[in-house]
């Protein structure tokens, strides 16, 4: 199976040489600016002054002011072909050898995994990261979250470098401190700070790994804690031992799917629209209120529905249909099962005989497991290629760019949270690890 590069690479060929489907989008992939370099819309975006998510599943998200934003690339990498930078990453990596670890999201592009020294979701490569203390430098190729939450957990002296600033997330960034703490303020108001008779306070922030350090600081501030896809009802339990009610960011969807799950009804589970004020809620439903959920949500995610799940049933019976909770309730509902990514490679790993597994989560990792797993018939949900908008900002000329400055003792693109946000969010990191099913 070619990678998810190579296949926009042809489509958009295929599309080109086309004079019908000249400069539009066909039905295999979601935009054919995909097939362009990263550093085009890193330049575009300085051109124009605000930055944008680029091509891919977030491209119709409205990328904050305050999003990082990627100088321009030296030109050397970006006109080096395919095989000089393999060579010269490979250069560069074994000349820095154990000084360096390079760290691979499974939704990052193949191209760039491949120099991967471990591949795993963001907390199992922030954990991976600590098993090589001689690592200088941690080059995270993920997003912009992952690589606070690395330089959190590791050594002041080892540097997390991401190799384009401008991979953020549109997810993470759909809940700033700013808006959570004005929310956190009006809630204050509301509910008062006291503990009720069980000595359960009013709320209890809960957010996704997929938000900023400054929002796990904010939690480890306010009697909070993290949570990731794997351990959200665990964690979830944990806040409702101490507060009536969770305020849960930034992620809708994980949060409604998890607390649902747990028995909590719809109507005890309001949305927090930050633009509004009190979310947009009165106060009887705020008082009701079990979870409240942020208007957040994730781009890629948000595109599986109903209707894929119901194709692929009727062109593959029998399939199972795995989803990530991160999708849409109605989605998770339709599916056959829901988990983490973790739990999705452990339910194709747990099958015997060949089966067919139709996912919904990020086109890069499917394709993985269809590439690992040949004995299953594996393939993603939506039809069309559309991979995650940020991760996909990281090309091998970036990877390549950051390696050979590091090996001329140059740090580029460092990622570094001050000490007054990261002693908190370790705070709530570590209420995480302790909290126990
Ligand atoms: S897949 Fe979704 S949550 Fe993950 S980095 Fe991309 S936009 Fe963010």
């Amino acid at each position: 199976m070619s990678s998810v590069n190579t296949a926009i690479q042809l489509i958009t060929r295929e599309q080109a040489a086309s004079s019908t489907a000249k400069g539009r989008a066909t039905a295999s992939t979601c935009s054919p600016a995909l097939a362009r370099g990263p550093w085009d819309y890193d330049l575009a975006e300085a051109l124009a002054g605000v930055p944008a998510y680029g091509p891919g599943a977030s491209v119709a998200d409205l990328a904050p002011a305050s999003t990082p934003r990627q100088g321009q690339l030296p030109e050397e990498y970006k006109l080096a072909g395919d095989a000089e930078l393999d060579a010269r990453i490979r250069a560069a990596k074994a000349t820095l050898g154990d000084r360096a670890v390079i760290l691979g999201h499974f939704y990052q592009r193949d191209e760039v995994v491949a120099y991967a020294d471990f591949v795993g979701d963001s907390f199992q490569l922030a954990n991976a990261a600590l098993t090589r203390p001689d690592a200088e430098a941690i080059i995270f190729c993920g997003v912009h979250f992952m690589a606070e939450t690395a330089d959190i957990l590791s050594r002041p002296d080892q540097a997390v470098i991401l190799p384009n600033l401008a991979a953020g997330c549109s997810m993470a960034d759909m809940a700033d401190i700013d808006s959570v703490t004005e929310c956190w303020e009006q809630l204050e108001e509301l509910f008062g700070t006291e503990p009720d008779a069980d000595g359960r306070v009013p709320v209890i922030p809960v957010t996704y790994m997929n938000s900023s350090a400054a929002l796990k600081g904010f939690c480890g501030e306010n009697g909070g804690i993290v949570c990731t896809s794997s351990n959200a009802a665990t964690v979830l339990e944990w806040a409702f031992e101490r507060g009536q009610r969770v305020l849960f960011f930034p992620d809708q969807h994980l949060g409604r799917n998890t607390a649902k799950a747990m028995g909590v009804p719809l109507e005890q589970m309001p949305m927090w629209n930050p633009r509004k004020d009190l979310g947009g809620n009165d106060q009887q439903t705020l008082q009701d209120s079990r979870v409240i959920l942020w208007h957040g949500f994730c781009s890629v995610h948000k595109r599986f529905n109903v209707g894929q799940i119901e194709k692929a049933r009727a062109e593959f019976p029998g399939a199972q249909v795995i989803v990530h909770p991160e999708c849409p309730m109605e989605v998770v509902d339709a599916a056959d099962s829901a988990g983490s990514t973790d739990f999705i490679r452990k339910a194709i790993a747990a099958a015997t005989e060949p089966a067919t597994f139709a996912v919904g989560t990020e086109i890069n990792l499917v394709n993985r497991l269809a590439a690992e797993n040949p004995q299953h018939t594996i393939f993603c949900l939506d039809p069309v290629i559309c991979p995650c908008s940020t991760m996909y900002r990281i090309h091998p000329g970036y990877l390549a760019w950051v390696l050979e400055s590091l090996v001329r003792g140059e740090v580029v693109n460092r990622i570094t949270v001050e000490d007054a946000v990261a002693a908190p969010a370790k705070v709530a990191l570590e209420r995480m690890l302790a909290a126990r099913p």
